[in-house]
Formats: structure tokens, sequence, C-alpha cells
């Protein structure tokens, strides 16, 4: 098998870990829809035991993705979630994680609702000033869980000023990579130990499979979370793994699109009357632009908005009279899609915290797809008329 690791990201993305089958030379890697390997005598198997733990449609998205973060190992589990509790259950009771301030609302949920359960101590911070991590730093701080661009207010975290403080308090770093996809980012070279995708989003691409994964490249590690997820058994199907192989092999398209779509509406909205307020890294002005530039390749198609002057019915009436774009929670697919995050993804997240984090009543999120952008401009221009 050619070793994809030296090539370009398009060709890795249609390649790395997509062998021709060995047995008829199926150029698509199968679906194996098995949950059990015969054994020859017992323990003496082909190396695949059950299939929690593993299976061939799995391992070669597995080499596919750990290919595209330039990372040596990946674990897809069932769901983003799947993967982030997996990053968790590392830790014991009494540690203690710093994070964002502006995360996912599945995430605050998990760490709020479930984890301090567990007696794990969760900070919710600004991270976009790196410097405030340290004063958080103590001898139960285990990891450092970070969402870069932040969803919904787009700020940049410094991935390499995270890494330098973890690696100086011998803590572990995480970086949640979805809203930037490894077409735009890859945390592992700028000093991450994890990297988490919700492969739901730009790595599946056609809004059509829930899963997760994470990158690693120290064997340690990727033994302790192998064992967790072999454990715990948030695996994913092996049908769900052809999917997102035949989704990857477009992401470099996608994203191409992704990013010029979004520049061109970002630009459009930051001088509608209507628009009080316009989230989106590509902008100069943008507070963390310079680090964006820095650690990203392009800027992406999630945009944020503050409408001017509406009420929450006037959000809603706007939300609700798009033709093109979808009011729907999930983003990163082919469809472009519009989403309320107070009441949507981030319900889950106390109007107090949402108000401070920026996530107020009249924010609308968009995703940004690779339909023609003339056609998104016109259903935006229509619906916020
Ligand atoms: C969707 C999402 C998740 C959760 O992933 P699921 O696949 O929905 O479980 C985590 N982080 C971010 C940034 C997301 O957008």
């Amino acid at each position: 098998m050619t070793d994809f690791s030296k090539h370009k990201f398009g060709t890795k993305a249609i390649h790395a870990g997509a062998e021709a089958d060995p047995t008829t030379g199926a150029i698509m890697t199968p679906i194996y829809q098995t949950s059990t390997y015969v054994q020859e005598s017992p323990g003496k198997n082909k190396g695949y035991g059950y299939a929690r733990g593993k299976n061939p449609t799995r391992e070669a998205l597995q080499k596919n993705i750990a290919a595209l973060e330039n990372g040596k190992h990946c674990i897809c589990f069932a769901s983003g979630m799947g993967a982030t509790d997996a990053v968790i259950k590392l830790l014991r009771p009494g540690d203690e994680v710093i994070t964002g301030d502006d995360l996912y609302g599945g995430s605050y949920r998990m760490f709020t609702k479930i984890f301090e359960n567990y007696g794990i101590k969760f900070h919710f911070i600004n991270l976009s000033n790196a410097e405030n991590i340290s004063k958080y730093v103590n001898k139960n701080t285990k990891l450092i869980w970070a969402e870069t661009p932040t969803n919904p207010t787009m700020q940049i975290i410094d991935i390499e000023a995270c890494s330098k403080i973890a690696k100086a308090n011998n803590i572990l770093l995480a970086v949640d990579n979805t809203f930037a996809s490894p077409y735009l980012q890859n945390p592992l070279a700028l000093g991450a130990d994890i990297v988490m995708h919700s492969v739901t989003k730009y790595l599946g691409g056609h809004s059509d499979v829930v899963m997760g994964a994470l990158v690693m490249n120290d064997d340690k590690l990727h033994e302790q979370l192998y064992f967790i997820l072999n454990s715990c058994g948030a695996n994913p199907g092996p049908m769900d793994c052809f999917l997102v192989m035949r989704g990857i092999k477009t992401l470099h398209l996608r994203m191409e699109r992704h990013c010029f779509n979004g520049k061109k509406i970002a630009e459009y909205l930051k001088t509608h009357p209507k628009i009080e307020k316009i989230y989106w890294p590509g902008f100069t002005d943008h507070p963390n632009h310079a680090i964006a530039k820095k650690q990203m390749r392009d800027f992406g198609g999630m945009i944020s908005i503050v409408l001017k002057g509406a009420d929450q019915n006037k959000t809603f009436k706007i939300a609700s009279s798009f033709k093109v774009f979808s009011l729907a929670e999930s983003l990163g697919g082919v469809e472009s899609l519009i989403n309320h995050p107070a009441t949507m993804t981030h319900a889950s997240i106390p109007k107090a915290e949402r108000d401070k984090a920026g996530v107020v009543d009249n924010l609308l999120r968009l995703s940004v797809g690779v339909e023609d952008v003339e056609d998104l401009i016109e259903d935006l221009k229509q619906a916020l008329a």
C-alpha cells in the first residue's frame, strides 16, 4: 500500500486508508456489516474478534482521518459527544479541566450535567486570551479543552499558546476542530495532544451521518482511549464509516467552496443595514484575525450575525423566511443552514451564561453551503427584507 503521508491534502483525502479489497480488487472499501468474526481455534483469528473493538471499514476511515490531521492514530466514535466523553473519561474525581466560555452547547451540557457529578471540576473561561489560563492552573489541572473557532461567536483561540502552557504544566491539550475541519487547521502540528471532530459536520459533509473522531500521536494515549472505546462501546457502525469515507473524498473541494461562499456572504452582510454585528474571522477587524491567519489555511463558511433591534419574535420570523437556507441544527453539510443558537444548539446553556458569551436572542448562525453564492445572497436579501 502506498504511504500517502507525504502527499498533499486532496490526494490524501481521496486515497489515504482506501486500499483495494484484497479478495476482489473492489476499489471502494467494503462495508463489513458483521458483529463477529469466525475463529480457527479459540483465540486464533485474523486480527478481528468482535466488532465493537475492530471493524475493517472503520479502520480504513480511521487511517484516512489520521492522515488528514497528520496524526499517527485515529479512533472513530458513534458521535462527536461519544468522542468527547471518552476524553473526559481519562480523568479521575478531583481532576480539573480548563475550557472555553463559548462552547458547543452539548459539550457544556456533558461537562456540567454529567461529569461534574463524578467529581470533575470545569473552569469555563475566555481562552481567546491564553494568559487567562495560567490563573486557573493548579496541581489538579489535567486537561485544557479548547474549541476554535468557537461556536457561535467565532472567537479564535491560539492553539500554540495554549499548548505552551499545557506542556509547561504537564496538562493534556485537546482541541475540538469541528468548525475548521482538517482542511483549515491541524491542531497536532500546533502542539495539541488530541484533536476531536464531530465527523457529523464537515468531514461527513452531507448531513446523513452522526459520528465523532479523535486523532493523536502518542501511542500510550491512543491505547488508553481505545481501551475506553472498547470498554464503553460508543463505536460507529460500518455503513456510517463507508458514508464518511465517501464524503471525505470531496472534503478539499467542498471546503474551498465553503470558504469562497463564506467570504462573499460575510462581505455582503457586513454593510447590510439590518445587521448590528457580524462574527467571521476573515475580517481584518475581527479581534483574533491575526491568529486565525496564522493557524488556519482560510476562514471557513461559518458566520454569525446579530440582527439590529430585533426581539425574539422578529428574529424567529426572519429565521423562518428563508427559501434556500434551511432552518436546522448542525452545520458543515453541502446545503446552507440557518440556526438560532439561543433556542436550538445552545438551549441547554442558561440564558445569563448565553448573554455573557454573546449568544443573544437576536443572534443567528449561518452554515454557508456549497450552492451558487448568488442564490444564497438573494435568499438573505429577501429574508432580511
Ligand atoms: C456538533 C458538534 C459537536 C458534537 O458532535 P455530535 O456529532 O453532534 O455528537 C461537538 N463540537 C462541535 C463544535 C459541534 O459542532
